[in-house]
């Protein structure tokens, strides 16, 4: 790639960095870039399912975040609230607000974003571009089979209450990155900064899970800021017992096992999926993580009633406010 000289113009870049490695990517994409909108067959018998998260410079990720990596997240956030229905992500489309047409960066940023949606079989089919303050917002659109989508108010009273992978790495990495945890250099830091960095959306495990499990939805402020939603949306209490939170041999490799409890609990950005299931089929959804390499967790249960109850061995667990050590 030869060095920019002079500032790129906004058709030249769009074509260069956004519309060239999305063009033909699905054949339902009747009109994608260079239109004034998009248009997107719809197969019969489906429910369209659409979602849009903002990254901020500064608020969402650190300033000197690399491009990579923000694209990366940019269209990982969104992915993962499809996943969270039980959909199969389709379409996206990309605001971009940006200080200055840079090519490096650019180049890095849509490598990150288009190398996951390729992954996933999502065609970038439009957006917007404007120059501010570093923004980025991805709005995606999948399908699911009518009437099937994955909700968080299915929750029943005695489901199993899991959660898929393990917690608090990413919000560790992201301390870790930003000095704000002792980062020795070491296998275990560079994967918990890559947690933060370079989410997995659980998208295929999301599919898998409709029609085995009753409720979903996917942690990205943290199980203390997340969890009551579910519960709410599905009209009951629930019980967590901490000492289930899964944590990874990275984390508890680098804090001590309270401050790993801490950060599963608030720290947020892990994009793990927790989910309801009645106890009679949770094997069978152990089963389906298992195929794809993935794990769940049993942490607790819903219960009649109102409010979250956390315990440690049998005693209330006072958890950490969520958000605790946010900046954001
Ligand atoms: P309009 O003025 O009609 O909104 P633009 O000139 O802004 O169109 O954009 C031209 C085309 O490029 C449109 O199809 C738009 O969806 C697409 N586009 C603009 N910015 C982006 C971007 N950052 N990523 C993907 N597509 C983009
Ligand atoms: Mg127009």
């Amino acid at each position: 790639m030869t060095a920019e000289i002079r500032p790129l113009g906004e058709f030249e870049l769009i074509e260069r960095y956004f519309a060239r490695g999305a063009r033909g990517a699905r054949s339902d994409v009747i009109a994608g870039i260079g239109d004034d909108a998009a248009i997107l067959r719809l197969p019969p018998d489906v429910d369209l399912v659409a979602a849009v998260d903002t990254l901020v410079a500064g608020r969402h990720f650190p300033p000197q975040s690399g491009a990579r990596s923000i694209g990366h997240r940019a269209l990982a956030v969104n992915l993962s609230d499809i996943a969270a229905m039980g959909a199969t992500p389709a379409w996206a489309t990309l605001a971009l607000t940006m200080p200055s047409a840079d090519g490096a960066w650019l180049a890095e940023f849509s490598t990150g974003l288009t190398q996951l949606a390729q992954a996933h079989g999502v065609a970038l089919v439009g957006g917007d571009t404007t120059a501010g303050p570093l923004t980025i917002s991805v709005q995606i659109l999948g399908t699911v089979e009518r009437g099937g989508a994955l909700r968080r108010a299915g929750g029943q009273a005695g489901d199993i209450l899991a959660v898929t992978g393990t917690l608090g790495d990413a919000g560790a990495g992201l301390r870790l990155s930003m000095g704000r945890l002792a980062s020795p250099a070491c296998a275990a830091t560079r994967e918990l900064v890559g947690r933060f960095e370079y989410p997995t959306p659980r998208v295929e495990f999301g599919r898998a899970a409709r029609g085995i499990a009753s409720a979903a939805m996917d942690l990205s402020d943290g199980l203390v800021g997340d969890l009551p939603k579910l519960a709410s949306a599905s009209g009951l209490a629930a019980r967590v017992d901490v000492a289930r939170l899964p944590l990874s041999p990275a984390l508890l490799a680098l804090v001590p096992e309270a401050q790993a409890r801490e950060l599963a609990l608030a720290a947020g950005d892990d994009y793990e999926l927790l989910v309801a299931v009645a106890p009679r089929r949770f094997d069978e959804l152990a089963e389906s993580a298992r195929q794809l390499n993935l794990t769940v967790a049993a942490i607790g249960e819903l219960l009649p009633g109102r409010g979250v109850t956390w315990t440690l061995a049998g005693r209330p667990f006072a958890v950490p406010a969520n958000g605790y050590d946010h900046f954001r």
